[in-house]
């Protein structure tokens, strides 16, 4: 899930999985569709 936050004027977009922040929604949005945190299947 991605969450918003302010800090200083400047929204943030943080990966709830693994703390990751963005400054774009976008980005977040992307990044938390193939983060996968609770189930790391990056190892092939
Ligand atoms: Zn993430």
């Amino acid at each position: 899930m991605v969450v918003q936050t302010k800090r200083d004027d400047t929204t943030w977009y943080e990966c709830e999985t693994c703390g990751l922040l963005f400054d774009e929604k976008s980005d977040a949005t992307e990044h938390e569709s193939r983060c996968d945190g609770s189930d790391p299947s990056y190892i092939q």
